[in-house]
């Protein structure tokens, strides 16, 4: 990167003028004026570099600038641009084979969406018309997205402000054995207690009125929640018995995060309709889908399925999806990202936490990790509170402040600090992080108590 201080102001002034950001008061943000990227890092127009622990809102699985996927976008550029959904163009059947091939189970049609939100929007719609019913059941602690609906499913602060209150979706409580609310004391017990809530919960709201469960296979934002061994095999046991649509949103956990194309391969389980999005193509074009059960496609097999988008598997969007997939499989990224996981990021969070007394927890999987921050380990009060105005927060945003000032760009979100780098990180790259996360810890150490 070499500095241009003129131009970095130019972008940075274009943007304070006119663009509206999201989540945000506009009038107190700064944003980062960034003039380039590769791998797992990114630059400003200063010259400073930022190895990427966040893969931006955690999409970039393959890192910056992949150059195979960077050049399929150009020869589809060059070929064709866009063709409306109802043609068979050639990148999107490629796309949905690939897709197809990789889903667990008989998930073998795809709807194509622009993103992870509208992914969910069309699974519920899918649901509701395949069983006839109208409520969803979603999970607190759980984030799906900004439309109507995925925000409404969303379990954490940022529904609040969005709720319209005739949404027919209700919330349960998923497993989550740090911090349970059932008062388990092993994960076993949490498994147990959490599938008896969900079962109680579907028979108060009445089993013949609920079209589907929707559940992140591993929760990202909010937490990244492991679901305990049992737990998935045990929704969908629910599911069938009461003639209820399992999805699993993968929008964030799925292709190589966890160590495998889809987490749902970690515990063997077939949902009937899986959204993904994000790591698909590393976001280089918007682009997420829902893949389809045999039976719910059978569903709409004689009668149309009232749902489209303009974009739907757009021809540069696929493309790209289908050089990230074959890139994924040729360079084995998504076995980078799990042996990362296992040999570098899970010891090296755990030696963290032996010295670190703010860390109560480390969880993770593959390049999905996050550090439970703590004011105290014994009573597990967290470091700051859970809300939605960021309110309280300055111990956290402390730290996010102190790792960005020696080049590594966090994610912070309430009192957890995810390590979500690129699944193609390398063996130094992770261990360069982990290097800054030990210094910058000593900031929310001051902090227990
Ligand atoms: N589902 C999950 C699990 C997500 O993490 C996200 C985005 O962060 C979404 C859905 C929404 O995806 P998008 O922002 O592409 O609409």
């Amino acid at each position: 990167p070499t500095a241009d201080s003129a131009a970095g102001q130019a972008v940075k002034a274009a943007d304070r003028a006119h663009v509206f950001h999201s989540w945000s008061a506009q009038a107190l943000i700064d944003p980062l004026a960034v003039a380039g990227a590769e791998g797992s890092y990114f630059w400003d127009y200063e010259g400073k570099r930022y190895l990427d622990f966040s893969s931006q809102l955690v999409n970039t699985n393959i890192g910056h600038q992949h150059p195979k996927v960077v050049a399929a976008i150009q020869e589809q550029a060059a070929k064709l641009c866009t063709i409306a959904p109802g043609f068979a163009q050639e990148s999107r059947s490629e796309a949905a084979r690939l897709i197809a091939e990789r889903t667990p189970g008989d998930l073998d049609k795809i709807f194509f969406t622009n993103g992870g939100a509208e992914a969910n929007e069309n699974a519920i719609r899918m649901a509701r018309l395949h069983t006839g019913r109208q409520k969803v059941l979603s999970t607190y602690r759980s984030y799906h997205g900004a439309t109507a609906n995925a925000i409404a499913l969303t379990g954490d602060p940022r529904r609040w402000a969005n709720e319209t209150g005739v949404s027919g979706i209700v919330h349960f409580w998923g497993p989550y054995a740090y911090r349970s609310v059932f008062h388990a004391t092993s994960e076993a017990q949490e498994c147990e207690r959490a599938l008896a809530h969900l079962e109680q919960v579907i028979a108060f709201e009445g089993p013949g009125t609920v079209a589907a469960v929707i559940l992140e296979t591993v929760v990202g934002t909010a937490g990244i929640l492991i679901p305990p061994p049992g737990y998935l095999a045990g929704v969908r046991e629910i599911c069938d018995r009461y003639g209820i649509v399992f999805i699993l949103d993968e929008v964030m956990a799925g292709f190589g995060r966890t160590g495998e194309w889809f987490a749902a391969d970690h515990w063997d389980v077939t949902p009937d309709l899986l959204t993904f999005a994000k790591g698909v193509n590393s976001g280089y074009v918007p682009l997420g889908g829902v893949a389809i059960s045999g039976a719910i496609a059978d569903t709409f097999a004689e009668r149309p399925f009232p749902g489209g988008l303009t974009y739907s598997g757009h021809p540069l969007a696929c493309a790209s999806a289908v050089a990230t997939i074959n890139a994924m499989a040729e360079e084995g990224i998504v076995e980078n990202a799990r042996a990362i996981g296992e040999k570098v990021l899970g010891p090296g969070l755990r030696e963290l936490a032996e010295r670190h007394p703010s860390i109560g927890e480390v969880r993770g999987l593959g390049v999905f990790w996050a550090l439970d921050l703590v004011k105290n380990r014994e009573t597990r009060e967290p470091l700051v509170p859970y809300n939605a105005s960021g309110a309280d927060n300055a111990p956290a945003a402390a730290l996010a402040a102190a790792c960005k000032q020696r080049g590594l760009w966090p994610f912070v979100n309430m009192n957890r600090f995810h390590v979500v780098p690129p699944c193609t990180i390398t063996e130094e790259e992770a261990k360069t992080g982990l290097a800054i996360l030990d210094e910058v810890l000593t900031l929310t150490d001051a902090h227990t108590v």
